[in-house]
């Protein structure tokens, strides 16, 4: 026989913490509470597989299931001295839902079941309180009616508010026994007329009304949302718990309260929590009345430091909740969450379970934690979300900050920026040299936006998604980006941009929330990124564990430094393009790409040859020995090529044709489709004087800055977007020819890598062959995943949501690897890689490389690092030592 009951309290309990899949977290955690002696009101959890059974059959129940739950309530009558539906001595249950985790949406809690029109005289007569009982029992009609019967909570809201109106009293606490009595009526009323049936009077028949209206919540629209949004399983189900009840609410020695063991919002030790006298549970979160602190040090900082604190109120009862609160927290290892309550001064807990926290407490109560001895370091390092982290590393918008919303995108770089809207780069550029905060704001950016980007504190664009060009440069900077915010629409001529009908214009100062995706109104005070010790010690003891190392995409100086402060361990992807934007060079590039010779194009390379030099001198100097690789131009050439009329004058005079004859070389240039036309290694083998200037200055900056530092440099040149070996040789041909020239140039070995990037799928497919010339993989997952799916990664912002809504996207593949797809090419890549070259080295550069989903994967297939840009750097180092946490535990 199945057993689909676990019984709890009086000292013990059938089920404990470990199973909470199948009691759900709240029913595992008062089964542990009972058995480790805690006071906790005898009930009994229906596990989630009745939940399960419930869903599969339409709304049917197991066929023991019955006698069981006669039987545990019959243990909880023995443990109270009552027994359900007695009129005499009723016992009196709460119903509350407990999903594996706690998930909102779903039905909640219904108190007081039990009470019918005779029970509750005996509820009087026991509690020698007439008005209370009565108070109960409408209380009970009126939550019974709206959550399992499906009424308004209004409604009966209405009838009271009404009543209160005829007989001139203000507040409930004005009510007498006799008025309650009316309301009952009125609530039951309400109930027959609205239903056509009465308020069931049945103990039996409320409870499996309860139970049904739990289990049928599981299924709910809003549960089915909020599922989606969190990635739980809909075979999870949840559990019901059944507890007799214990009341908060019979006089001043009764109270109920919540509390967290230490502080949500600082981690600080220090027990943290409200409560109210003579109250019932949802009175403390409905907010009516202001609730009063637990402690007395926190009742002197609190907004009503006149009412007393449970301290000092209920002293007895104070000192046993905080000694089972040192007892909770020692037994579970972690900071709870807990519910309680007092009925005439004796303490019943009704809940705990791990408290949530923000990411700055998360790091502190982890790190107090090793120190106090309760968990090692590796648990702590996994007790962090390491995306979370973004949090800490950039500004945030104060929490208690107004906001008023203009629109919303995509939350597409963390971090918060407030300055004037201005409307293109070169005018960004110039506000910001006299010292203004600017916010460009975009259609969408382009390669040419760079400098813009650069100069604003932030940016905003209303197409493209979280690879989009403003999300990952954006990203990579460290700046935060909103992007794809569609319901905008930018008016470049008017210099004005609108939404929902409000305008504003190029110097209105907006604020940009990159966590969220909201674009405000006006400046909204900040809290500043704090890298505090706690930080630094958990990031040790994260990089103690990892087996990945973990890169940085970075090609500017600036960025390679703040990498290095975030702990990147060297350089994973340089996209060598960004450099040739620049204001001094992007004449050369033009030159060089409209040329319609090779001598034409080996001049203007003449003239990017020590830039680029000088570029990788730098780059190769931050690192100081740590590996960088370079990967050889990749866009598509029309990113780069003049459009207004002024810049085609500038590059037709600097090569010497006239402007219809470069207007037509242009005309030649354009694609149909650039992402999947004349870019990546294709440039290389019809160009390959470019990869060969550029295979020239990393060889040289190499030597120059070897014998700076005095410390070897061994480059890594990656080539991108390759399909087939035939490819890769063709260019590596040409790399090496350069290698042994500026060897016997300068006289010095030069040792270095050539290998390939992996992004697309032929590529994944033929890894074998193109292994026997690569000498390293970095998966291209932006690409792969482009490729893969045949979806542009610059044009899926405008169906992604829809997908997304329809569930036929989980999250987007743009930001965490679609294990079934990209992530089966990344496993096949892999193995037939390594066939070839058992020691190949293999990493990730995409967005993906920053993603902590995508960094577990990484972990299980078994690359040797991850690349994410700088400000991801920590996230990567957490999430990898996660990862490697796990894969030892598997
Ligand atoms: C990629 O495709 O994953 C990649 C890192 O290259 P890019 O984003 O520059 O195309
Ligand atoms: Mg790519």
């Amino acid at each position: 026989m199945n057993k689909w009951v676990y019984s709890f309290g009086d000292g013990a309990a059938e089920g404990t913490a470990g199973m909470r899949n199948l009691l759900g977290g709240k029913g595992a955690n008062l089964a542990e509470m009972s058995n480790i002696g805690v006071p906790v009101p005898p009930g009994f959890t229906i596990t989630t597989e009745v939940c399960t059974h419930f869903t599969k059959t339409g709304g049917t129940y197991p066929d023991e299931l019955n006698d069981q739950l006669e039987a545990a309530l019959e243990k909880i009558g023995r443990a109270t001295g009552r027994a359900f539906g007695d009129m005499k001595k009723p016992l009196l249950v709460s119903v509350r839902s407990g999903a594996r985790v706690s998930m909102p949406g779903m039905m909640d809690t219904v108190l007081n079941l039990g009470l019918n029109d005779e029970t509750v005289g005996a509820l009087a007569e026991d509690a020698g309180d007439e008005r209370f009982a009565y108070d109960s029992y409408r209380r009970f009609i009126q939550m019974y009616g709206d959550v399992v019967m499906g009424l308004e909570h209004h409604d009966f809201e209405a009838i009271l508010e009404g009543f209160k109106d005829e007989k001139n009293l203000d507040l409930d606490t004005d009510l007498s026994a006799a008025d309650w009595q009316v309301i009952i009526e009125r609530y039951k009323a309400l109930v027959s007329d609205k239903l056509g049936r009465p308020f069931p009077q049945d103990p039996r028949d409320q409870l499996w009304g309860a139970i049904g209206a739990v289990f049928g919540s599981w299924m709910n629209a809003r549960a089915i949302t909020y599922r989606r949004l969190h990635q739980i399983p809909e075979s999870w189900g949840t559990a019901v718990n059944v507890q007799g009840m214990v009341f908060g609410n019979m006089g001043d020695t009764s109270a109920t309260g919540v509390a967290f063991t230490r502080n949500p919002s600082t981690g600080e030790n220090k027990l943290y929590g409200e409560f109210l006298v003579n109250a019932q549970g949802e009175d403390v979160v409905a907010g009516i009345r202001t609730p009063q602190a637990i402690t007395e040090e926190a009742r002197m900082e609190s907004s009503a430091p006149e009412k007393p604190s449970l301290e000092t109120a209920l002293p007895e009862a104070f000192k046993e909740f905080q000694a089972i609160c040192t007892r909770l927290e020692n037994h579970y290892r972690e900071m709870q969450d807990v519910e309680f309550t007092i009925e005439r001064g004796k303490l019943w807990m009704l809940q705990t379970r791990s408290g949530k926290r923000t990411a700055k407490a998360a790091l502190k109560i982890a790190v107090d934690l090793v120190e106090e001895g309760l968990i090692q370091p590796e648990e702590a390092v996994n007790r962090v979300d390491p995306a979370s982290l973004d949090q800490l590393l950039h500004p945030t918008i104060d929490p208690s900050a107004e906001r008023n919303v203009f629109a919303t995108g995509l939350p597409a770089s963390p971090g918060a920026a407030s300055g004037e809207v201005v409307f293109s780069s070169d005018e960004a550029e110039r506000l910001a040299g006299q010292g203004k905060a600017v916010i460009l704001v975009r259609v969408e950016t382009s390669p040419e936006d760079i400098h813009g980007m650069h100069a604003s504190q932030g940016i905003l664009t209303t197409r493209g998604g979280m690879t989009s060009h403003a999300a990952v440069v954006a990203r990579g900077m460290g700046k935060p980006c909103v992007s794809g915010a569609g319901a905008i629409r930018v008016d470049y001529q008017a210099g004005t941009f609108t939404a929902a009908g409000k305008t504003l214009k190029a110097g209105d100062v907006v604020t940009i929330d990159g966590a969220n995706g909201q674009v405000l109104v006006g400046s909204v005070p900040m809290l500043k990124p704090e890298l505090s010790g706690d930080f630094a010690q958990l990031m040790e003891w994260a990089d103690k564990v990892r087996r990945m190392k973990v890169r940085t995409n970075a090609e500017t100086p600036a960025d390679a430094r703040a990498a290095r402060e975030f702990g990147a361990e060297g350089i994973g992807l340089c996209r060598t393009e960004h450099m040739f934007f620049d204001t001094d060079r992007i004449g050369a590039v033009r030159e060089m790409i409209v040329a319609d010779t090779e001598a034409g194009r080996r001049t203007a390379l003449d003239k990017l040859l020590p830039m680029q030099r000088g570029d990788f001198i730098e780059l190769f100097e931050i690192m100081a020995g740590l590996p960088v690789t370079i990967r050889l131009l990749d866009p598509p050439l029309h990113e780069f090529l003049p459009k207004t009329e002024e810049e085609i004058a500038e590059v037709a005079e600097a090569i010497g044709v006239s402007p219809t004859k470069l207007k037509r070389r242009l005309d030649m240039l354009t694609e149909f489709n650039p992402m999947l036309g004349h870019r990546g290694c294709r440039l290389a083998v019809s160009y390959p004087e470019i990869a060969e200037m550029q295979a020239r200055a990393i060889f040289e900056a190499a030597v120059e800055s070897a014998k700076r530092t005095g410390s070897p440099v061994r480059p890594e040149i990656m080539v991108p977007l390759v399909g087939l070996k035939a490819e890769l040789d063709i260019v590596k041909e040409r790399i090496d020819a350069v290698a042994k020239t500026v060897s016997e140039e300068s006289g010095t070995d030069i040792s270095y890598d050539v290998g390939t990037m992996v992004e697309l799928p032929r590529a994944c497919l033929t890894a074998d062959k193109i292994a026997e010339t690569a000498h390293f993989f970095s998966f291209g997952t932006n690409d792969l995943t482009q490729t893969t799916f045949g979806i542009s990664r610059d044009d899926a912002a405008s169906f992604l949501p829809t997908y997304q809504q329809q569930n036929i996207f989980e999250v987007d593949p743009f930001v965490s690897i679609d294990v079934e797809g990209v992530g089966a090419l990344m496993k096949i890549g892999v193995e037939r890689g390594r066939q070839t070259r058992p020691d190949i080295k293999l990493g990730i550069c995409g967005e993906h490389g920053g993603d902590p989903a995508s960094v577990k994967f990484c972990e299980t297939v078994g690359l040797d690092y991850v690349s994410c840009s700088p400000f991801r750097v920590p996230i990567a180092r957490l999430a990898a030592a996660q990862a490697a946490v796990a894969a030892g535990k598997d």
